[in-house]
């Protein structure tokens, strides 16, 4: 039983060791990718549902590895969230979205910000300098944040929360109903629109996703907030939507996330002033 026990120690080493070179090998190619400008934004139409008319745009950050193609963000972003590179990529996500955004006049810009990059002291100096830098009016820029960010530190999230919205900024609460005590938090932040998670729209045939679906859109009316919906895929999700009251959407059904020349090409087609 002893060598037995010592088999498995070795073999689990043996693994972890592997993870290890694994994950040094990612962090070095991540640092390569930011000297070496190989981040893209995509973007993905927010519609209002009342007339499907683009209202704004996600940007959503992926990789272009030399030799692995396009890489998706939950490839890379938890591990630039563990060393600490989300800051530079992050800096660089939302300067890159507000000064791409302003070449769609009217339109929203939606940046997801990372817990790691909200506990960071310089945060709202940057928003500051970069809506300044680069000409965006304030009210067009939509900051994303999840539960994560304001689960450790209430305190200090409010206080952050209140100094972006002092900037003009709006702030989104992403993922809505996949944490714990969502409730509580709406009632305590500030936040400007509630986005239903995208689990809760794949769901929408289940009686009781649609029952959570409708209280969190009435949960909105009542909070005076906007409520939108991601992964919208189907004309029935839509339908099911706009009936009970949604006022935006997101999904594959509306527009998937496209590069930026595309984006550009969508809104001279079907954005009407
Ligand atoms: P998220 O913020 O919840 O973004 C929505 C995700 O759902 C995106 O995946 C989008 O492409 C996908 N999606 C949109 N419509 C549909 C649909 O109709 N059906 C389905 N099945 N999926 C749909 P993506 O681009 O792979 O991003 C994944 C996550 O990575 C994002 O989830 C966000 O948490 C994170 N992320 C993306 N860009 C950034 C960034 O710049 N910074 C940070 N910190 N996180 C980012
Ligand atoms: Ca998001
Ligand atoms: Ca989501
Ligand atoms: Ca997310």
């Amino acid at each position: 039983a002893k060598e037995n026990g010592r088999g498995v120690a070795r073999v689990f080493e043996a693994h972890m060791g592997m993870e290890r070179e694994a994950r040094r090998l990612l962090e070095q190619d991540l640092k390569q990718a930011l000297a070496g400008s190989e981040f893209e934004l995509h973007y993905q139409p927010l519609v209002a549902l009342e007339d499907e008319r683009i209202i704004g745009v996600e940007a959503l950050v992926r990789w272009r590895h030399p030799s692995r193609g396009l890489v998706p963000p939950n490839d890379f972003i938890p591990l630039a969230e563990e060393t600490g590179l989300i800051l530079p990529i992050g800096e660089w996500v939302l300067r890159t979205a507000c000064r791409q955004g302003m070449q769609w006049p009217g339109l929203t810009v939606a940046v997801n910000l990372s817990p790691v990059q909200f506990k960071h002291r310089d945060l709202v100096a940057m928003v500051g300098e970069i809506l300044e830098e680069t000409g965006l009016r304030p009210e067009r820029l939509e900051l994303e944040i999840t539960e994560g960010v304001l689960m450790h530190d209430g305190a200090a999230a409010r206080d952050t929360l209140t100094r972006l919205k002092a900037l003009g900024v709006r702030i989104a609460m992403d993922d809505f109903g996949t944490g714990y005590s969502s409730l509580g938090y709406l009632n305590s932040f500030p936040f400007d629109k509630i986005k239903i998670d995208k689990s809760f729209i794949s769901d929408l045939s289940a009686e009781k996703s649609n029952a959570i679906v409708r209280s969190v859109i009435g949960l909105g009316q009542s909070l005076d907030m906007v409520t939108i919906a991601e992964g919208v895929e189907t004309a029935e999700q839509a339908s099911f939507l706009r009936r009970e009251g949604c006022q935006q959407v997101q999904g594959y059904h509306f527009g998937r996330p496209v590069p930026v020349a595309q984006l550009t090409e969508l809104v001279a087609t079907v954005v009407r002033p």
